[in-house]
């Protein structure tokens, strides 16, 4: 079986492709030659992942796979939420101030500590939320994996991407997630869980 992953994060296909071995050919819509974005305008993760999967779809001609993550920090009522890749652009444009590029993955980060320092003594816990959309034969199916840890006091690590320098995962306490090795990260991640669930679902089903 082939499917397409509708990323154009080489981490994540690495990821799925680990994930998937045996049970399905992973390609991306760049190895077909589609370069076209989804738009990912849905209000909850379910959704842009829904809006993802069947873009990519009719896009690719093929059936597909998509996921979309959120972080949760609970000293700040749960944002960034599905903002996550433009949560820089969401405080500038409250404080008045120019907007920086879409997925700044370091201007995100520092929006989100100085919106953390704002809260002094709050607890700094948060979570990744992802949610995975199959759509085979035309039909949906859903998978969801969660990363509860906390958000640092500053960057440390130069790998994994996004918010990986400042969160701290529970099973790892005494470093970021940018300073795991790569399959570490994919053991515990949030998406590494969801995919795994939905590797599962295809052993039994397909
Ligand atoms: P996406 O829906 O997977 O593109 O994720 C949205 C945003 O969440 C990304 O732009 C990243 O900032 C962040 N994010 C998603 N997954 C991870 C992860 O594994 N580590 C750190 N940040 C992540």
């Amino acid at each position: 079986m082939k499917l397409v992953f509708a990323t154009g994060n080489k981490g994540k296909l690495r990821e799925a492709r680990e994930i998937l071995e045996d049970l399905a050919e992973v390609v991306s819509p760049a190895d077909l030659g589609i370069l076209e974005d989804v738009a990912e305008t849905g209000s909850t993760l379910k959704e842009n992942s829904i809006l993802k999967a069947e873009g990519y779809r009719k896009l690719c001609g093929m059936d597909c796979f998509a996921d979309d993550t959120g972080l949760e920090v609970d000293a700040l009522g749960g944002a960034p939420g599905i903002h996550a890749a433009r949560y820089a652009q969401d405080i500038a444009r409250r404080d008045g101030r120019p907007l920086p590029p879409d997925h700044d993955f370091s201007a995100n980060i520092d929006a989100l500590l100085s919106e953390l320092a704002k809260h002094p003594g709050a607890p700094r816990t948060a979570r990744f939320r992802s949610v995975v959309t199959l759509l085979l034969d035309g039909e949906m199916h859903f998978f969801e994996g969660t990363l509860e840890g906390r958000i640092a006091e500053s960057r440390s690590g130069s790998g994994g991407f996004g918010y990986d320098p400042v969160f701290i995962a529970d099973a790892y306490p005494d470093r970021s997630v940018a300073e795991l090795p790569e399959e570490v990260k994919n053991a515990i991640s949030h998406r590494g869980k969801a995919l795994r669930a939905m590797a599962e679902w295809i052993k039994k089903n397909i």
